[in-house]
């Protein structure tokens, strides 16, 4: 009987598995997950990320043992010298994954499937990450699209995704190497800087069904209308799930058009957002070097403010003194994902008002957010700064207290998260600076004691920033 090691990856479930359906059905399979981060390198996962990890892989474990299937945990110098390992000790004839779109990753896979073939060992990958490859969606010119709008209408021209796939009927096979603990992989941080994640998260597909159920149920109806209030539970919060595979785009799709409701504009709404993240892959598959390089190479010249390290820090403490913002870089901190009109607002903060180049931002999301991702980051942060494929024009500088009044006009965001500014009234409460001396009195406020002065002139630095692009314009 054929035995096939299934890699694990960031595929972590077990219905709409591709890779596991079909070792499943060429004979026993052998759960296997493989810790490399240095291959990932600079791109290995950061400190949320690592936290969603060890839970996720805890909960496909006890998944995987109700199938009577351990799963395999190794480790060893390189990924292919692991494998090549297992598939002594096991006797196993073939390897498995789903394919990931990381420019890294690629190149490690690729080499790996040629070598293990040339062994004679069969090495297969397979779509599961995405509704559609890359590669599958072109231009009338076979080109690659550069902008979302005719993307999304030529994804929605394609035929519908397939059905998900069930759970497959699993036999184990005999050999069972000896497993790595997952505590050893001390994905875990040693300072519990995690304790904010767990009230709102469950790592794992039961976590991940939970969160699409509902939100089916309970807030695809005026979605659309919805996602922009972050003090409102309008959005999915799939994202982390969505980014570890332990729910697909595809059975997100399907389950959002069969419900009711599934044909009409927020579900048109919402699976667009999905679909943001299919181009997020199709622009880095096209542009590999978008997590480190302008896409518009003339923002490589653009004046970044050289004393920028003390804003940076502010920015990512939530201490810059312009509440939307330090409410945003809050609710990162403490739990490890941020509503997307914050991103935007904190990002155009940042780069814009701060000059601070937009690849730290980048970073500090990378390491704090539980859906760090590096098509969907990367295209976010090329897009604030206005040097993406897609991106909002670099004049577009958000005013955070015009933002903050639009979209949290009671001010119930900024309350939660930026507690000492509770008891000022809504109409002082984005721009405190603005308030006057008795009104901050009552609401015991002390500008620069209990909550600092804002860090930067919003207009003065919007011109500013103006300016600096101004020099790099008409380069090529
Ligand atoms: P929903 O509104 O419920 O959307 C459903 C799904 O669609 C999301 O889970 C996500 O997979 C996808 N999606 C939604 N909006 C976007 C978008 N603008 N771009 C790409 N995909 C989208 N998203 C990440 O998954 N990982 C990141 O690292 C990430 N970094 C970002 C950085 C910046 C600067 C910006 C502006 C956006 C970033 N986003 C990122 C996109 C977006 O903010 C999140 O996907 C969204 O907030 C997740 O919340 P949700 O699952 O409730 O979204």
């Amino acid at each position: 009987m054929t035995t096939t090691l299934v890699w694990f990856r960031r595929d972590l479930r077990l219905h709409d598995n591709p890779a596991l359906s079909a070792a499943a059905a060429a004979g026993a399979v052998l759960p296997v997950y493989i810790h490399a981060p240095d291959e990932e390198s600079p791109w290995a996962p950061g400190g949320a990320s690592r936290w969603w990890l060890h839970h996720s892989l805890a909960a496909l474990q006890d998944q995987l043992a109700r199938h009577r299937l351990p799963l395999l945990i190794a480790t060893g110098t390189t990924t292919l010298e692991t494998l090549r390992r297992l598939i002594r000790e096991t006797g196993a004839d073939a390897v498995a994954w789903n394919r990931l779109y990381d420019p890294a990753i690629i190149e490690r896979d690729q080499q790996i499937k040629r070598i293990l073939r040339e062994e004679g060992i069969g090495a297969e990958s397979h779509k599961g990450a995405l509704l559609f490859e890359p590669w599958e969606i072109r231009k009338g010119d076979g080109g690659h699209y550069r902008t979302f709008t005719p993307f999304w209408r030529s994804l929605r021209r394609q035929a519908s995704p397939d059905r998900p796939l069930p759970v497959p009927d699993m036999d184990a096979p005999a050999a069972r190497p000896a497993s790595t603990a997952l505590d050893d992989l001390r994905l875990l941080p040693a300072i519990r800087w995690d304790r904010g994640f767990e009230p709102v998260w469950s790592p794992g597909e039961a976590g991940a069904w939970q969160r699409l159920t509902t939100f089916l149920e309970a807030r695809l109806r005026g979605y659309d209308d919805r996602r922009d209030w972050p003090s409102v539970p309008g959005t999915s919060g799939l994202s982390p799930h969505l980014h570890f595979g332990e729910i697909s785009p595809r059975q997100i799709w399907t389950a959002t058009r069969d419900s009711p409701g599934g044909d009409g504009d927020d579900a048109e709404s919402f699976l667009s957002e999905v679909a943001w993240r299919e181009f997020g892959h199709h622009l880095l598959f096209h542009f590999p070097g978008m997590p480190d390089d302008p896409i518009d190479t003339r923002f490589r010249a653009f004046p970044w403010d050289p004393d920028g390290d003390t804003a940076l820090a502010a920015w990512q403490a939530g201490q810059t003194g312009i509440p939307i913002v330090d409410a945003g870089m809050r609710e990162l901190w403490q739990t490890g994902w941020m509503h997307n009109r914050l991103r935007m607002v904190v990002g155009s903060l940042l780069t814009k008002n701060l000059r601070v180049p937009w690849q730290r931002g980048e970073a500090w999301f990378w390491d704090t957010l539980v859906d760090a991702d590096l098509a969907n980051n990367s295209m976010g942060w090329q897009w604030i700064q206005g040097c993406g494929a897609d991106a909002a024009p670099y004049f577009r500088v958000f005013n955070p207290v015009r933002q903050g009044e639009r979209f949290d006009p009671d001010g119930a965001y900024v309350r939660q998260w930026v507690p000492e500014l509770e008891t000022l009234p809504a109409k002082h409460i984005h721009a405190p600076w603005q308030a006057p001396a008795d009104v901050l009195r009552d609401a015991r406020v002390t500008l620069g004691v209990t909550y600092p002065h804002p860090i930067v002139d919003l207009k003065a630095s919007r011109q500013a920033a103006l300016d600096a692009y101004q020099t790099i314009r008409n380069a090529d």
